[in-house]
């Protein structure tokens, strides 16, 4: 027994396979192969990193963790929500243009691939409700409301999550990188309140004992080593986040510029039953770390939050995106062996290894 350590999501994809589909749309059936390939090799060096948790390494979805299960849906134009990143690039996701809202694919799909290869637990991360909230345009949308629209998005997340459930995932990461970033939008608060208030009707459909395997991210939205919204203060959002009904919360913390001070915000208003994982690995810091750094990262954190309810994980995943190859796959895998071994030394000192 030590620590629990998990990690976020996505990992690097192999550049054949950033190359295949930067030229065919992503759901060619030619890419198949290299998309198969991918899982089997990124989960093989996965469990070669000693992580007791594993992912897919996201490597099938496409074209990013935020807008998979809506890609190359017919009833949406490209011109909808835009996140703008201050290194210079804009993301965009898709704007809906007429109901019902169906989602494309489910993220139970890549599950399935991922468990016939893996010998260790796997968890698989969705995207939140509130991030495809997004998708509905300010101007309702004639014959379906935006009521209904909620209405579908929540059945259609519901559906996702349980058949995760079902299918055995080890836990189902809710992404919600646009906690944060809602904070900036909107600095009264009222958008970020919205989105607890979404996400907990979905939440809400579940029982106690799911809600134990279910978690939520949040993170300044690592994309080519930018982010979109670190400059939004932890404070403005952590206490609305422990509204959340979910057992983990998986809370970017090594990128931050004063670690303590996150860490007192969270002593203050993690509430009894719910697990703190913070990031103890900065992937957007090219440099990896030591497995002393990860252990001086993980006792920092045991001086606010009972060793019973903190874990590490990394603080996002490595490449949200799919074409993102700021970061490679050697690192990412050097930097996730780090976290383990470095875990496991602070479990040692916490007198629980
Ligand atoms: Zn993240």
């Amino acid at each position: 027994m030590t620590l629990p350590t998990e990690p976020i999501g996505s990992i690097p994809r192999p550049l054949r396979l950033i190359e295949a589909v930067a030229t065919a749309d992503g759901t060619d059936p030619r890419l198949a192969p290299l998309y198969e390939e991918a899982v089997r090799d990124t989960i093989e060096r996965f469990e070669a990193t000693g992580s007791p948790v594993i992912t897919d390494g996201e490597q099938r979805k496409y074209h990013n963790f935020w807008t998979y299960c809506v890609h190359g849906l017919p009833n949406t134009d490209p011109d909808g929500f835009k996140i703008p990143f201050p290194a210079g690039h804009t993301r965009r996701m898709p704007r809906l243009t007429g109901g019902p809202f169906r989602y494309q694919r489910y993220a139970d799909s890549y599950l399935d691939v991922a468990l016939r290869y893996a010998r260790k637990p796997v968890k698989q991360a969705v995207i939140s409700p509130s991030a495809l909230s997004l998708m509905y345009p300010a101007d309702a949308i004639p014959g379906y409301s935006r009521e209904q629209f909620i209405q579908d998005l929540l059945h259609e997340h519901e559906t996702e999550v349980r058949n995760c459930l079902r299918m055995g995932a080890h836990k189902v990461q809710i992404d919600f990188t646009e906690g944060r970033l809602a904070v900036k939008i909107d600095p009264s608060g009222h958008l970020l309140h919205s989105f607890i208030d979404l996400n907990n009707l979905a939440l809400a459909r579940f029982s106690d004992q799911d809600r134990q395997r279910l978690g939520v991210h949040t993170c300044p939205g690592g994309d080519l080593d930018s982010t979109h919204s670190a400059e939004i203060d932890y404070a403005e959002l952590l206490p609305s986040l422990f509204e959340l009904k979910v057992g983990s919360f998986y809370i970017a913390l090594a990128g931050e510029k004063d670690r303590v001070r996150v860490l007192k915000i969270i002593r203050d208003h993690v509430k009894a039953g719910q697990r703190v994982f913070v990031g103890v690995v900065a992937p957007i810091d090219p440099r990896v770390e030591t497995p002393e750094e990860i252990r001086d990262r993980a006792l920092e954190a045991a001086e606010y939050i009972p060793p019973d309810q903190l874990g590490t994980t990394d603080d996002c995943g490595f490449s949200p995106f799919c074409d993102d190859t700021s970061t490679t796959r050697d690192k990412a895998f050097a930097k996730i062996h780090a976290r383990v071994l470095g875990t496991a030394l602070a479990s040692e000192k916490l007198g629980i290894g």
